[in-house]
């Protein structure tokens, strides 16, 4: 058996969006106004993660599951996403968008200990 890395080309079709599982749509809280009042419901929405189509590039799908080992790390540490980003010293906004994927410039920091 050679080393080959799993993620070298052998994939032809693109993975399966890990947010939707495929669906290209997710259901989710809706803020908004109705007779001049805002409220929230649920509704399916297109899907943000793959923009509707279900699948992800094999890059996306690696940032998003790098994203959710991250997050769930936080989340073992008990520490709110704001905590978070204040700790790592970036905004919640982008700790967000790093935890889901949107965007892969993770901090490189000294103290981000890789703990166990
Ligand atoms: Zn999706």
């Amino acid at each position: 058996m050679s080393e080959v890395p799993p993620t070298a080309n052998e994939t032809t079709e693109s993975p399966l969006c890990p947010f939707c599982s495929g669906r290209g749509t997710v259901f989710a809280f809706v803020d908004g106004i109705r007779d001049g009042r805002r409220c929230g419901w649920q509704q399916n929405i297109k899907c943000s993660i793959c923009e509707g189509t279900g699948r992800v590039t094999p890059a996306r799908a690696a940032a998003i599951q790098e994203g959710e080992r991250r997050r769930q790390d936080r989340i073992n540490r008990r520490l709110s996403g704001r905590e978070e980003a204040a700790r790592l010293g970036i905004d919640p906004i982008h700790l967000n968008a790093l935890e889901h994927g949107r965007r892969t410039d993770w901090p490189v920091s000294a103290k981000e200990s890789d703990h166990e």
